[in-house]
């Protein structure tokens, strides 16, 4: 198979403007990957740890050191290595850092080489990279969940929740689900613009209008998706998803809302959610309660169980973290980001265990991207039938539908769509 030769790495910038690690992986068979690591916003407290440079350029945000790491001692300890053995090769990099968050190497270093040599491994085997990742079984084309309205940490309107996400789940195929949703994103820009509405997009592609509130958010959803000729709810084409990331206004056990006059409980906020679910055709809550609130959570998942809850925040891609919601029944869906724990297998990992345990998953981006397109594969490799890559706008966003576009192209009409168990 592939021996690595080489690693070569370089900063490049990401949808923000920030500095961010790209890796590319030679193998002796001429075989090449390249990989770019995402970046958050509201990240949480137990990710791995994103190494950056401090000091005055780049206002801090260099990746200088995450370089030097993998021209240094990250390449001396992989050349050689074979570049299938990725449970090996990244059980090599944790063995290298040695810390338990990855404070040593960093995650974004570590991240960008694992990335790469899966990649390159893929190449070398002659296989798009969802197969080589995914095997015979579980390739499925997930649901996108469009985030359609940003707030929170991704936008300076006034709304408390991140994120409003269009899910067509009515759609019988990706292709037709990105069109229907791209359709109601253009129906929803000319709705808030003819109201004299700000349709400047945030971070991940979606308006930030100042709405006066998270109800006044759905309720234009609702009407946009009936604009653009579709309906919502029971057999309609669409229903909503939410991004509360909860954590960013969780402050001395209570949850400040920027609408409420008085901070409110765990219990309070499920009931909020309750509220929301009965009018509104809500799919799934993510972060609806901050990352340490383990007991409301328990709470939340008791109450909601319906819909999908989905720990980001919570369980940040970690099995310790959701070994312990396993066994709380804190949550029932996780969100998978590869920056958040820092290697391939370490993801692939959370996915299984989640799976095993009748935890729904989601596959997801950062509101810093690349036009890295690797979550894609990845989605369509766990066969998970979920995919949160912010709106159908921005090149970043979009660089993952449209890979999805050409896998769904070659998977064919045949190619099964959505999750297996909802
Ligand atoms: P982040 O946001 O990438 O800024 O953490 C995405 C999310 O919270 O899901
Ligand atoms: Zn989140």
């Amino acid at each position: 198979m592939g021996i690595i030769i080489d690693l070569d790495c370089r900063m490049i910038l990401d949808s923000r403007g920030f500095p961010t690690v790209e890796v590319d992986c030679l193998l002796d068979d001429g075989s090449f990957g390249r990989a770019a690591v995402p970046s958050g916003a509201s990240t949480g407290t137990a990710e791995a740890l994103e190494l950056r440079d401090g000091g005055e350029a780049w206002g801090g945000k260099g990746v200088e050191r995450a370089l030097e790491h993998i021209r240094g001692e990250i390449t001396d300890a992989m050349v050689g290595h074979d570049a299938i053995d990725q449970s090996s090769i990244d059980r090599v990099l944790i063995e290298l850092d040695g810390t338990e968050n990855k404070s040593r190497l960093g995650a974004n270093s570590m991240l960008g080489v694992s990335m790469a040599v899966a990649r390159s491994a893929a190449e070398s085997s002659e296989l798009p990279l969802y197969r080589y990742l995914g095997g015979v079984c579980g390739l499925r084309l997930p649901i996108p969940l469009l985030n359609v309205v940003n707030g929170g940490a991704h936008a300076n309107n006034s709304l408390d929740f991140q994120e409003f996400m269009l899910a067509p789940v009515g759609a019988p195929d990706f292709p037709t689900a990105l069109r229907m949703g791209t359709e109601v994103y253009h129906a929803l820009k000319k709705r808030l613009a003819s109201r004299g509405l700000t349709v400047a997009v945030g971070d991940e592609g979606g308006f930030a209008p100042d709405l006066p509130g998270d109800d006044a958010v759905l309720e234009e959803l609702s009407a946009a998706v009936e604009d653009a000729g579709y309906k919502c709810g029971g057999e309609g084409e669409f229903a909503f998803a939410l991004d509360v990331a909860a954590s960013e206004f969780y402050r001395d056990g209570a949850y400040h809302l920027s609408t409420e006059a008085n901070p409110l409980s765990a219990e309070q906020m499920t009931e909020r959610y309750a509220g929301l679910v009965k009018r509104f055709p809500i799919t799934s809550i993510e972060d609806g309660l901050a990352e340490d609130d383990w007991s409301g959570w328990q709470h939340l998942t008791a109450t909601l169980s319906e819909i999908r809850l989905i720990g980001d925040d919570l369980l940040v891609t970690q099995t310790s973290r959701l070994k312990r919601a396993i066994e709380e029944k804190a949550a029932n869906a996780i969100l998978i980001k590869l920056n958040q724990v820092g290697t391939v297998t370490e993801t692939l990992e959370a996915c299984r265990l989640a799976q095993d345990h009748g935890y729904r998953v989601v596959i997801s981006h950062r509101s810093g991207e690349t036009e890295d397109d690797f979550i894609a594969d990845l989605a369509v490799a766990t066969g998970c039938g979920w995919i949160k890559t912010g709106a159908p706008c921005r090149s970043e966003r979009n660089a993952k539908y449209n890979r999805l576009l050409r896998i769904a192209e070659q998977l064919g009409p045949d190619a099964a769509f959505g999750p297996l168990r909802w």
